[in-house]
């Protein structure tokens, strides 16, 4: 297992979450913000791409093993949209007084507006590379089905958490503790996946 591992984003939400599941572990998790890692492209139409492409990037750049997350959200009734690019729907704006988050979410509720198909999943790829050129990364996907609401509901999380209705527990993710989400969602399921996937290699 390892030691020190650097986290290879630079989302705080992601973070969080990603600090909160390893928080049990002997792991040492470093933002890769502490090392200044430059922003990695990702121009990829794949999640597992782009994925790969920011573990290596922030590898290099750190020389330590690393862990990246790509997810995002896909909506039945767009094809798959925003899909890849969930971060970036909305198109940016010098606009001092809203976030991307939110603009985002706006985006969401105006062409959702007339739809009745409302069904929609969270993605999330999870690589771990032990090294730059790592040929065997360590890979989990993970998946999150629910609805999209017609308004916002709730204060916590991050991206389109407040749109984002868990049929399950009939909340939105951003009515939902960090525990209970990091145990239901996308990441966390991936996250799971991903430490069995370790704790088996480091049995062998
Ligand atoms: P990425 O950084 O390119 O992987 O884009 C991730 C984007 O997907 C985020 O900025 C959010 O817009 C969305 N997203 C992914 N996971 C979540 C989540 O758990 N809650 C809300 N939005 C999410």
């Amino acid at each position: 297992m390892f030691k020190k591992i650097v986290i290879a984003t630079g989302n705080k939400g992601k973070l969080r979450e990603i600090q909160h599941i390893l928080s049990p572990l002997e792991i040492e998790v470093i933002p890769q913000s502490e090392f200044n890692v430059p922003e990695c492209a990702e121009p990829f139409c794949t999640f597992i791409e782009n994925a790969l492409a920011k573990a290596r990037h922030a590898s290099k750049h750190t020389g330590l093993p690393a862990l990246a997350d790509d997810s995002g959200l896909c909506v039945d009734a767009l094809q798959g949209a925003p899909g890849v690019r969930s971060a970036r729907y909305a198109d940016k704006v010098s606009d001092l007084n809203t976030n991307q988050d939110d603009r985002n979410n706006q985006k969401l509720l105006q062409v959702m507006a007339n739809e009745t198909n409302r069904h929609a999943h969270f993605y999330c790829v999870i690589v771990l590379v032990r090294h730059e050129h790592d040929p065997e990364p360590i890979i989990a996907e993970g998946l999150w089905a629910g609805e999209i609401l017609s308004e916002y509901r709730g204060d916590d999380g991050f991206g389109y958490d407040p749109l984002f209705l868990d049929d399950k527990t009939g909340k939105t993710v951003a009515e939902l503790s960090l525990d209970i989400k990091s145990r239901i969602s996308h990441r966390g399921h991936a996250m799971a996946k991903l430490l069995q996937k370790l704790e088996k290699l480091s049995n062998e």
